[in-house]
């Protein structure tokens, strides 16, 4: 949500086709021709049976190609919101798309790796910038704390990943301001601190279950990094890796518990407007669903 603009900015990465892909030759249906725009190549039918692709255009405020990095990215979706909570604004930075098209590889990163630069996601580059405008003139003096939270939401259930999954409640004050009670703020002081916060944060949610990245998959996750200054709230940037948007008509594991969950993964998405796209063709269906929902709240 950007502010000063007054409007949402939507950005849409294409990730590149993955080795899966790559093996059953999926076609990739997916090109980013220029700044914001983006081609999706729909496979149809002519009724001769003869098959072709249909261009759609889609126009967002950025497009990213396969090569882009998660820094670019953050450069110009993010990054601008940093500063709205150095002002004492609250801000939200949405990753939607389909499982497995890139939304915690943005957000969160990769730190299995060796090269930790190359790696770092929206969460710990936001966190680094925060660290360099604290520093800056014009704030050094607003004598500013950085607090870190990390939760999950599932089923409408918020766990906080920062305190070994503790299951929280979430109230609603006077002022229609959501509260998570007893959520753990950690303060932190550089970007290794968030780094660290980050996997063990994540190592939690997906830790000791048998289906642990379905799971995760079907959860949302938000990490939050808030100002205060003399303990008083000053900014908030709240940064959330949604649940897939897929349905859980195509989840093989159809069972009551599924309809539950995709029944309320739905019901927040909803409530948003944003998105992350896997290239392939059999991802297309995904994929158009996807560009659809977040050109129309573009
Ligand atoms: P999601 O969180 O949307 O389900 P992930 O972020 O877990 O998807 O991505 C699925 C897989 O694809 C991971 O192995 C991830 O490392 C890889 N991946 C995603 N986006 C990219 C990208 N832009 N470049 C390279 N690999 C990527
Ligand atoms: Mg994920």
């Amino acid at each position: 949500v950007n502010v000063e603009s007054d409007r949402i900015c939507v950005c849409v990465r294409k990730r590149p086709l993955n080795k899966k892909e790559m093996a059953k030759k999926d076609i990739d249906v997916v090109t980013i021709p220029g700044k914001g725009m983006l081609l999706f190549h729909e496979p149809k039918q002519k009724v001769d049976l003869t098959k072709y692709l249909e261009n759609q255009v889609f126009h967002f405020d950025y497009s990213f190609d396969d090569d882009a990095t998660n820094e670019l990215v953050y450069r110009f979706s993010a990054r601008p919101l940093v500063k709205t909570i150095f002002e004492g604004g609250m801000a939200t930075c949405f990753a939607y798309g389909q499982t497995g098209s890139g939304k915690t590889h943005t957000m969160g990163g990769d730190f299995s790796g060796k090269n930790q630069n190359s790696s770092k996601g929206v969460y710990a580059l936001a966190a680094q910038d925060v660290f360099t405008l604290l520093k800056h003139k014009r704030y050094s003096d607003l004598d500013l704390c950085t607090y870190v939270t990390f939760f999950e939401i599932y089923n409408g259930k918020v766990f906080d990943l920062l305190n070994k999954k503790a299951p929280l409640r979430v109230l609603e004050d006077e002022k229609q301001q959501v509260q998570v009670v007893g959520l753990k703020e950690v303060e932190v002081s550089s970007v290794d601190n968030v780094i660290k916060l980050i996997e063990k944060g994540s190592a939690c949610r997906t830790s000791g279950q048998t289906f642990a990245n379905a799971q995760s998959s079907r959860s949302h996750a938000v990490l939050q990094v808030i100002l205060r200054r003399h303990k008083c709230l000053h900014g908030k940037f709240s940064l959330v890796d949604l649940a897939g948007n897929e349905r859980g008509t195509d989840v093989s594991n159809n069972d009551r518990q599924t309809l539950v969950e995709t029944a309320e993964i739905n019901r927040s998405l909803l409530a948003l407007k944003i998105a992350m796209i896997s290239p392939g063709m059999s991802s297309c269906e995904y994929t158009l669903n996807t560009l659809r929902y977040a050109y129309r709240y573009g």
